[in-house]
């Protein structure tokens, strides 16, 4: 066994299953190995490598604001985190930013700000506010997210848990409308469920649940944490239904791949109820992270990858849907966002994610039942047929 995998097995907490693949550098869609071994990566960081590896524009950008000017906290003003919030604010429709780091931090960003919001213009009794989330949904593992997840690993020995959540099923307006009560603040939902198996809801969902949100003065939060900045094929997955929500979490790519950044966004009437003091991170809105997602965002809209996951994603779903193997229960997807469910009587995802590996394909299961494939938004036509072939070998042994 590789040195590298016995120290972190010896010296990490077990919270992770790595497949046994030591990787030591990564460039455009691919990764080597510790033995120089190519693999295609099909997974870009549960997408937060939607740029690809390296991308020179921003490995550029990053080199040179280390040297200028990396970590100073918010306690002053720095000449990179405005920029950056103007050109997020234009790209997305949203009023005002908050930036934080991971995915989680956002999320319990938006959370706060909702309930503060209910309770200072919606009017709604000091400690009652509710949020209504989805069965099946994933924001992140703190304590206060993983305390509303359906998933019983996920909670399983974390316990006790923030009241103040209620569980709707994903894909059903009718049940978010039942679910909404005087004291509702939000409701937070991805617009396809990423780590929930690349769960895509019926057609107008959004749009349904936008409206019931706004008859009843409740805030809609898009977290688009995996399916923004280009996933599925436009800027952000709630566009394709023409929605603008009330507040807007992304992170994973807009750190272009290459160090954590995250955002809450929202309308100003939300935002606002924030004061100094309400909230902060050490390392948000950092100078580094700052300017390495100002060209990230400028690298998506002048490489027009969005339009390219579009595309390619609608390629790479043509191809899945026609291979023909027993294992295949269903096809998924919008955009470079896919995932095959598997029929797990047959073959557990992690066996058929290890086949795919001695491939040359690196990828992951969700859920273990879907295999994700989420390549960088730069992949070829032909590197999706090298990959799909390989696929097919797999799932046709
Ligand atoms: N929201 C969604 C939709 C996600 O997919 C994820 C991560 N998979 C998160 C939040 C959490 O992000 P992080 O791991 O950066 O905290």
């Amino acid at each position: 066994m590789s040195n590298c995998i016995e120290l972190e097995r010896r010296y990490c907490a077990h919270n992770y299953e790595p497949l046994p693949v030591v990787l030591t550098s990564a460039e455009g869609v691919y990764a080597w190995d510790e033995h120089g071994a190519r693999y295609l990566d099909m997974m870009s960081a549960y997408s937060a490598v939607s740029l690809g590896h390296a991308h020179p524009r921003l490995v550029n950008v990053l080199q040179e604001q280390a040297k200028r000017l990396a970590v100073v906290s918010r306690a002053f003003y720095t000449d990179r985190l405005g920029p950056l919030a103007q050109r997020v604010c234009e790209l997305t429709g949203m009023d005002l930013a908050l930036p934080m780091n991971t995915g989680a931090e956002a999320v319990e960003t938006a959370l706060k700000a909702a309930r503060k919001w209910s309770y200072r213009v919606k009017g709604v009794p000091d400690n009652r506010a509710e949020v209504i989330v989805c069965h099946g949904n994933f924001h992140g593992r703190t304590i206060a997210i993983v305390g509303f997840s359906s998933e019983p690993q996920y909670r399983s020995g974390f316990g006790p848990f923030a009241p103040g959540f209620v569980l709707v099923p994903f894909g059903d307006a009718e049940a978010l409308q039942r679910a909404v009560t005087p004291y509702t603040a939000a409701f937070l939902v991805e617009p396809i469920q990423g780590e929930g198996g690349i769960i895509t809801p019926p057609e107008g969902y959004l749009t349904h649940c936008a409206e019931i949100c706004r008859s009843h003065n409740v805030l809609l939060l898009c977290d688009e944490v995996q399916t923004g900045l280009g996933r599925t094929g436009k800027l952000l997955a709630c566009q394709h239904e023409g929605v603008r929500p009330d507040g807007l979490i992304l992170g994973k790519a807009l750190g272009g791949g290459l160090l954590p950044l995250s955002m809450f966004l929202a309308r100003r009437e939300v935002m606002e109820v924030l004061e100094p003091g309400d909230h902060g991170s050490t390392f948000g809105g950092n100078p580094l992270a700052c300017a390495v997602g100002l060209e990230a965002l400028n690298v998506l809209v002048e490489e027009s990858l969005p339009q390219r996951a579009a595309e390619l994603g609608s390629y790479l779903l043509e191809k899945l849907r026609a291979l023909d193997s027993p294992l295949l229960r269903a096809v998924r997807g919008k955009g470079l966002l896919t995932g095959i469910e598997v029929d797990t009587h047959r073959a557990s995802t992690r066996d058929l994610c290890l086949a795919l590996l001695r491939r040359g394909i690196l990828t992951k299961d969700t859920h273990h039942t879907v295999l994700r494939f989420a390549p960088p938004l730069i992949i070829t036509r032909e590197q999706i047929d090298w990959a799909v072939e390989r696929i097919a070998s797999v799932l046709s042994r």
